[in-house]
């Protein structure tokens, strides 16, 4: 049958050393997953040592690339919208109870992601133990570099990890202490969903997340997988 209007195309982004387009399905994120910026937002379980991860997501439209400078439009309704520049894992295949062992097979590459968030939003909603949606899930909240296959970047599970605003150091750690390494994550989310080609997984952010301002200019990287040039624009 017909659809009753044509159905939205999916995000695609760029990836390196193809003429091809990888196409998006869903946007997971792990929240604190950097002890560095779990302490930073007061949210350090310190008594229980490692907590198992935690899991938000965003829309699949709501990811915004480029093989250049990807502008991003500065959203409405916050004062307070924060960059936390991420590694980013794009399945090229999915599965369900997927072992630590099997995980790697499901990964197609990598790519340097930015987790815009609406801090104030993101504040309000922790406040009143409402869903984190409206501060995390806006339109080109998830913004994200050209896409590396594994063939480029191997598994990196260490290397730098950092984000300039304006030239300015702000973001500087690196993948060897995240909580969950990519392996665990997509075995652990995989317990909870069954995961697909196209998914994108933003695992978590090390400390230095502050505001950006319209005009400011982003540069961010990932030793071993690459670069994300962005800018904030007005709406
Ligand atoms: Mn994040």
């Amino acid at each position: 049958m017909p659809f009753v209007f044509s159905p939205a195309a999916c995000s695609a982004l760029p990836v390196a050393g193809s003429a091809s387009l990888f196409p998006v399905r869903r946007v997971f994120c792990v929240g604190r997953n950097y002890a560095d910026h779990a302490r930073e937002m007061g949210a350090l379980e310190q008594a229980e040592g490692r907590e198992p991860p935690f899991f938000f997501m965003k829309p699949g439209d709501a990811v915004v690339s480029g093989a250049g400078e990807i502008s991003v439009t500065y959203p409405p309704l916050t004062r307070n919208l924060h960059h936390e520049v991420e590694l980013v894992v794009a399945l090229g295949a999915g599965g369900a109870n997927v072992t630590g062992e099997a995980a790697r097979k499901l990964i197609y590459g990598y790519a340097v992601g930015l987790d815009l968030t609406r801090r104030d939003i993101q504040g309000k909603a922790k406040e009143k133990g409402h869903p984190w949606d409206m501060g995390k899930g806006f339109d080109q909240s998830a913004v994200v570099s050209v896409i590396q296959p594994v063939a480029l970047t191997g598994y990196p599970e260490s290397g730098r990890i950092w984000l300039k605003v304006n030239g300015e150091l702000r973001q500087d750690g690196d993948l060897s202490v995240m909580l969950w390494k990519v392996a665990d994550i997509i075995a652990n989310l995989s317990t909870s969903v069954c995961l697909a080609a196209g998914d994108l997984i933003y695992t978590g952010t090390p400390a230095g997340v502050g505001p950006l301002l319209p005009g400011d200019v982003l540069e961010g990287g990932i030793e071993g997988v690459g670069t994300l040039h962005a800018r904030i624009v007005n709406r």
